[in-house]
């Protein structure tokens, strides 16, 4: 994957995370400011307990997806973006467009999925 290809995904990833950082904001609706990092913070330090009531009031899908694309923030930066994560081939591109954060290709992701159905 190229630089510009990386870049793109990357602003993708942080429009996708403010956009749920901006959900719960909303949803809290007290002029209370969630920082920047906080979902990093989250992973960090999950023992405070601003970061817990955080963590409360997301659904499991948004807090799996604002973890995962932290994940792949950092991954971006590096060579193993676009790796899956389970068999270390590529993921495709068309897939990496529409989930720019899973961390599996489609086929592991198929078989993640019918584990845990
Ligand atoms: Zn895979």
């Amino acid at each position: 994957m190229n630089r510009k290809e990386k870049d793109r995904i990357k602003k993708k990833l942080l429009q996708e995370k403010e956009e749920i950082l901006k959900k719960i904001s909303e949803f809290r609706n007290e002029g209370k400011e969630i920082e920047p990092g906080i979902a990093q913070d989250v992973i960090d330090k999950a023992e405070s307990s601003y970061a817990k009531e955080f963590l409360f009031e997301l659904s499991d899908t948004e807090r799996e997806i604002l973890i995962q694309i932290d994940n792949a923030l950092e991954k971006i930066e590096g060579d193993d973006f676009g790796i899956c994560e389970m068999c270390h081939k590529e993921i495709s591109s068309k897939r990496l467009n529409a989930v720019p954060w899973t961390p599996y290709c489609i086929k592991c992701q198929e078989k993640l999925e019918k584990k845990s159905q």
